[in-house]
């Protein structure tokens, strides 16, 4: 009897084993997916503000975006010169 259930244990721990192997392969796929396609799109539409007479890009809620905002991409910024706020960090 002890040699049957010990099958029968190797048995289930097999199918669990492939059973759980495959749904691990379908889980990995997807966020892969996602971030692949969140990594892409990021870069172009990263938003962040400048004020007319500084030197520095922030984030929206900035305290010193207060006199002026202006909506520019991240990469516009950049090729403009544009340093990082060091109050609100935004991205580099
Ligand atoms: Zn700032």
């Amino acid at each position: 009897m002890k040699k049957v259930i010990v099958v029968i244990l190797i048995l289930a721990l097999g199918v669990c084993f492939v059973g759980c192997g495959a749904q691990n392969n379908k889980s990995d796929r997807h966020p892969a997916q996602l971030g692949g396609e969140v990594r892409e799109v990021e870069p172009v539409e990263t938003t962040v503000y400048i004020t007319r007479a500084g030197e520095k890009y922030h984030l929206s809620d900035c305290k010193h975006l207060r006199r002026s905002k202006i909506k520019v991409s991240l990469k516009e910024a950049k090729i403009k010169d544009y340093e990082a706020c060091k109050d609100c960090k935004p991205y580099k």
